[in-house]
């Protein structure tokens, strides 16, 4: 035995013995951030000089003026305007970036699902640093469970990151997700689990919630064209018997469902069976946004990632992905316009995570949106999304101390949004930019 193995004993036997003293309770520390201007996310309006006072990791109360209280610890913020922690409610913090099927492949196939992870750590605290307290990842793309040990890891305090929930493997039929096209003498690994038949989808659910996933991700379409008259149009992946039994055995399970849903076949199916929310809906009939308002079933764009990508993948020979973009801008005008449920998500992961997803807000407000919309698409309408809108998405008291700060007026310029410059997560500062 080493000198320094018997050091490390000594060191774990004083830490692990109680003390024979009682010790009395620590005090709960108390911090003031003092705002100069706050959106508590309920109201358009903003408060000047409020103070928010922050105990065991949630809002006690907010007040006016100059908070007064002896032993308190004061973060000026007198130059910033104070807003809910972000929530991006679409994100893949196990990949780096797939403009083209080349990018997706090499982590596929070139990166373990050790090294992704690593990776996937270090995108978990970029979307916090950009002041996203909490995400819903939507799925690993072949990196298994990963991102329920990355949640783990996070929630226990061992790495930093936002709060999440995650969706595991999602789900894709037999032949419809990547890696396809290479030699079929070879079996390749797959983004998704492949899932066919309703007994198969209702096995695959049971699996994939008993592996710890909070959401069920699928797929329900693929290879987009458009048609004549500007819609576009898809191949559904699963039936609609399929589709069901998955949306079925997931709400049994008190769980809810994202589909990945771009185009005509795939949102009409994924709403007749029932999921609880779009993801992307590049075009969506007017009959299925009126369904989508009629179940409460909400929309999440993600605009900012199907600019991001078009060119790359017209260069690569789908130049569809070009048209895609101002079907994308359509779709969203008429949703926002036929009042449906639109939460704020960006596929960040899709583009590298050295890029702000906040860009998004921008996109939101060209294509119709008021910035105070936009504020809320990613704050008090995620957080009912996710079924956290008694915890996050508004700076009231009692919820958790999920607050960050950005210099200018976003109601103003929501590029502001771009700016975070304090994090604050569970009453813990994680970023201060002075
Ligand atoms: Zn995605």
């Amino acid at each position: 035995m080493s000198p320094r193995f018997g050091i490390l004993i000594l060191l774990v036997g004083s830490a692990a013995f109680p003390q024979t003293k009682p010790q009395p309770p620590a005090p709960t520390k108390v911090t003031y951030l003092q705002c100069g201007k706050l959106y508590d996310g309920k109201s358009d309006t903003a408060r000047k000089n409020v103070w928010i006072r922050v105990a065991d990791g949630k809002i006690d109360r907010l007040g006016d003026g100059i908070p007064q209280e002896a032993g308190a610890e004061v973060v000026d913020l007198s130059h910033e305007v104070c807003l809910p922690g972000l929530i991006d409610a679409h994100t893949h913090v196990l990949l780096q970036g797939d403009v083209t099927a080349e990018d997706y492949n090499v982590q596929i196939l070139q990166y373990s699902t050790p090294y992704r992870t690593i990776l996937g750590t270090v995108a978990a605290q970029r979307a916090l640093g950009y002041g996203f307290t909490t995400i819903r990842d939507l799925e690993t793309e072949g990196a298994g469970y990963a991102d329920v040990d990355i949640k783990k890891a996070i929630d226990t305090g061992v790495i930093p990151g936002p709060r999440m929930q995650v969706s595991g493997r999602a789900m894709d039929v037999t032949g419809a997700y990547p890696v396809l096209g290479y030699s079929w003498e070879l079996k390749w690994p797959k983004g998704v689990q492949e899932v066919d038949g309703a007994e198969g989808g209702r096995k695959a659910v049971r699996e994939q919630i008993s592996n710890g996933v909070d959401w069920i991700k699928v797929y329900s379409d693929r290879s987009y064209r458009v048609q004549p008259g500007g819609v576009l149009d898809d191949i559904p992946t699963f039936t609609m018997d399929e589709l069901r039994a998955i949306v079925d055995e997931a709400h049994r399970e008190r769980h809810k469902i994202a589909s990945h849903a771009s185009a005509l076949n795939g949102v009409h199916n994924s709403v007749e069976a029932g999921v609880d929310s779009i993801e992307h809906g590049f075009y969506i009939a007017d009959a299925d946004l009126t369904t989508m308002v009629a179940k409460g079933i909400y929309y999440v764009p993600t605009l900012f990632v199907g600019e991001y990508v078009a060119e790359g993948r017209a260069a690569a020979g789908a130049h569809v992905w070009v048209d895609m973009v101002n079907i994308h801008a359509a779709t969203f005008n008429r949703a926002l316009k036929a009042g449906v449920k639109i939460a704020f998500g960006t596929d960040a992961g899709g583009f590298p995570w050295t890029v702000n997803p906040a860009k998004e807000f921008a996109l939101e407000v060209k294509y119709g949106m008021t910035p105070a919309q936009a504020l809320r698409s990613a704050t008090m309408t995620a957080a009912e999304l996710l079924g956290m809108q008694d915890k996050i998405g508004s700076l009231e008291s009692g919820k958790f101390a999920d607050v960050v700060a950005v210099p200018g007026d976003p109601l103003a310029d929501v590029t502001q949004l771009e700016k975070v410059n304090f994090v604050m997560k569970d009453g813990k500062i994680y970023k201060r930019v002075e």
